[in-house]
């Protein structure tokens, strides 16, 4: 049985490439029956700087939409990282055997250090505590975006220098890649960059609290060429073929099925199919995070009962790394 790990920022409102990209592919996972430990990466989120408020604010948000897409907190273990110390402990140890010239390398880290006068030790430290969120439940399996490959890497050299230090412990996370694109949503105003939730223009991702009109304004205004027609090639016509990819992920349509639907129309034209099967799929989910968001007893509830079937699963890992290391934790 797989024992897949996952984790989302309480940094902000979801938007649709954080949907297909992470949630909705966690929520597939679970319903394929895979044992899935997901949990709001609100220690993550403090690597840059954060609004205490808006991070409790968030974190709520976030468990009302992973409930509203579908996550069951019988089957899943949906929890606060930071109800779980296990995660910062294992961290440490990890971050002992990581070398800063690797850490200081990874890409995510350059980008997002690259404006800063003085950077925290804690974005740097960040894939080291990825490596340990998923380590600390002995996780098979990772969902992973493109934009995280190279910090699982990370997690495999870690576990790799753990085992010649202290002997076989861990199995190495393996990465889920989706075929999908679902991994690889872009930015509707600049169609080279991911779409992003730190982006600073607010047109370039679609929220899953957006209305129905704001959403096809949107897709409306997005940026795409001066050729008419509609045809996917990522590399050469970015943003017709992002309007492809979510078209696609929308309406569960295979890219072929897409294209042929386009025939004949303008991508004008052809932005109001992607408009409405974007409304018809996120509608519901909307509905019902709007119904859970006047709930917030009931989410806290969920996170409570979550972390304490997280703590016991990480109790029992965490008993093993410290016999190995020779702590004294009695
Ligand atoms: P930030 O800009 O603050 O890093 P983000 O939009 O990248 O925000 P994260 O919280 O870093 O969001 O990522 C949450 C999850 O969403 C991760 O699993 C990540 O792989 C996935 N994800 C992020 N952006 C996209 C995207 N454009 N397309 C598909 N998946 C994405
Ligand atoms: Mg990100």
């Amino acid at each position: 049985n797989r024992r897949v790990v996952s984790g989302l920022q309480p940094t902000g409102a979801l938007h649709v490439g954080n949907y297909f990209g992470a949630v909705r592919r966690c929520v597939r996972l679970q319903d394929q029956g895979d044992d899935l430990m997901l949990f709001i990466a609100d220690l993550h989120a403090h690597t840059t700087p954060q609004d205490p408020g808006k991070v409790q604010e968030n974190s709520l948000e976030l468990t009302a939409l992973l409930l509203a897409s579908g996550v069951d907190p019988e089957r899943t273990v949906l929890f606060a990282q930071s109800a779980v110390p296990r995660h910062a402990e294992l961290c440490w140890l990890l971050a002992c055997l990581a070398t800063h010239a690797r850490l200081a390398h990874l890409p995510q880290f350059k980008e997002k250090s690259a404006n800063m006068k003085e950077v925290p030790i804690g974005l740097l430290l960040y894939p080291v505590l990825q490596a340990a969120d998923v380590l600390v439940y002995r996780g098979t399996h990772v969902p992973v975006g493109a934009d995280q490959v190279q910090h699982l890497q990370v997690a495999s050299q870690l576990v790799r220098t753990f085992h010649h230090r202290f002997g076989k412990l861990f199995p190495t996370p393996r990465p889920i890649l989706p075929d999908d694109g679902s991994d690889r949503v872009r930015s509707l105003r600049d169609p080279i960059k991911k779409m992003s939730k730190s982006d600073s223009d607010p047109k370039s991702r679609i929220l899953l609290s957006d209305s129905d009109e704001v959403i096809k304004l949107k897709i409306r205004k997005a940026v795409t060429d001066f050729t008419p027609q509609v045809t996917f090639d990522p590399d050469t016509r970015p943003g017709v073929s992002n309007l492809v990819t979510l078209h696609c992920l929308a309406s569960d349509k295979l890219i072929e099925e897409a294209v042929e639907e386009a025939d004949g129309l303008t991508t004008a034209q052809y932005k109001r199919v992607v408009g409405d099967a974007l409304c018809e799929a996120l509608a519901p989910i909307r509905e019902r995070a709007r119904q859970l968001r006047a709930r917030p007893d009931l989410l806290r509830d969920v996170l409570r009962h979550g972390a304490a079937r997280a703590r016991v699963r990480a109790d029992v890992v965490y008993a093993d790394v410290a016999d190995r290391l020779g702590l004294t934790t009695i």
